[in-house]
């Protein structure tokens, strides 16, 4: 089965999610066709997790990169909360595109999520989709340099992550992550583990401020003095915030792919402006 790293030094790609039902799906298309100009290695799709299958537009966002023939799609599915019919139900819409590649997750725990799935952890739906499509689909996993929020220790995460890993998957990406010590912290850790599938490292550039306490209580990242610093100085003003925030951006990834990693997976959060910017600096490197 395809694996993410394969025939390439290093893996780019793009996240993007879907827009709401009640809105036009023009500026999605907008999104990806831009993304799609620079060549990503893939796109991955979010999927908002314990919503109706109806109301996720992540198999339409997915078919336009698929359709678009020059770059291929990731969809992310979550588990939490449901049945496996459902699951069943988005694994064969998916298959039926020609899907062939999911970031298989959990999701996070939701008050308002009261159905009570079939699946406790991402390692149950990667098992279920692995049996149950055999080779049809290639299984991504998420993972997280700071330790995932709800688990007593980083060891005990890896040893949960260890678990993913052997239900099935052939490539992980991680959270976002501010500080690359962090990351390589992790990587080592992860390698003495024996896990041995290749980590894309997840970068979001900061470009405005509206962004930052979001982003922070999600990943449990820390935010290293070089990073408040530009926040506290260009914060204010959306066009420095841009500058500033795409430059951190390149210079921890120019870092990064100096350190033999296996790729960067980018949070777009749908502004191809962020992604044009790195890309141009970056794009010379990906083969070294
Ligand atoms: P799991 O791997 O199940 O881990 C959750 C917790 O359970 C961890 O603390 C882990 O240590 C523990 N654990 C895992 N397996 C076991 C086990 N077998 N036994 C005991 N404990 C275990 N959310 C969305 O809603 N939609 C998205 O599209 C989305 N995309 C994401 C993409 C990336 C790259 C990342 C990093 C996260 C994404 N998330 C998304 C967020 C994610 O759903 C949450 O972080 C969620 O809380 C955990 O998901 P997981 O798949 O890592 O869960």
């Amino acid at each position: 089965m395809d694996n993410i790293n394969e025939g390439r030094k290093h893996v780019f790609s793009f996240e993007v999610f879907p827009p709401k039902q009640s809105t036009s799906f023009e500026k999605i298309k907008e999104v990806t066709d831009s993304l799609i100009e620079l060549e990503p290695d893939f796109i991955s799709v979010t999927y908002g997790a314990g919503g109706s299958i109806k109301d996720n537009r992540t198999v339409e966002v997915c078919k336009l990169i698929a359709n678009s023939g020059k770059s291929k799609p990731v969809a992310h599915l979550t588990c939490i909360g449901s049945k496996k019919e459902e699951i069943d139900e988005i694994l064969y819409s998916l298959n039926k595109i020609g899907v062939k590649d999911i970031l298989a997750l959990r999701g996070d725990k939701n008050p308002n999520v009261t159905q009570k799935g079939d699946f406790e952890h991402a390692s149950d739906l990667i098992y279920y989709i692995k049996s149950k499509m055999g080779d049809k689909f290639n299984v991504l996993a998420a993972c997280y340099p700071a330790g995932h929020n709800e688990s007593v220790s980083q060891k005990q995460d890896i040893i949960n992550l260890k678990k993913k890993v052997d239900a099935g998957v052939s490539g992980l990406i991680t959270q976002m992550f501010f500080d690359n010590e962090e990351f390589y912290r992790f990587r080592d850790l992860v390698e003495v583990s024996g896990i041995e599938v290749p980590i894309e490292a997840g970068i979001m550039p900061i470009t405005n401020t509206r962004q930052i306490e979001k982003v922070i209580s999600l990943s449990g990242a820390s935010m290293p003095a070089r990073l408040t610093r530009l926040i506290a100085k260009y914060g204010r003003n959306d066009d420095a915030m841009f500058d500033a925030g795409t430059s951190f951006a390149t210079s921890q990834i120019v870092e990064l792919l100096s350190s033999d990693i296996n790729g960067i997976h980018l949070y777009t959060m749908n502004n191809p402006a962020v992604a044009k910017r790195i890309h141009s600096v970056v794009k010379g490197l990906l083969k070294f």
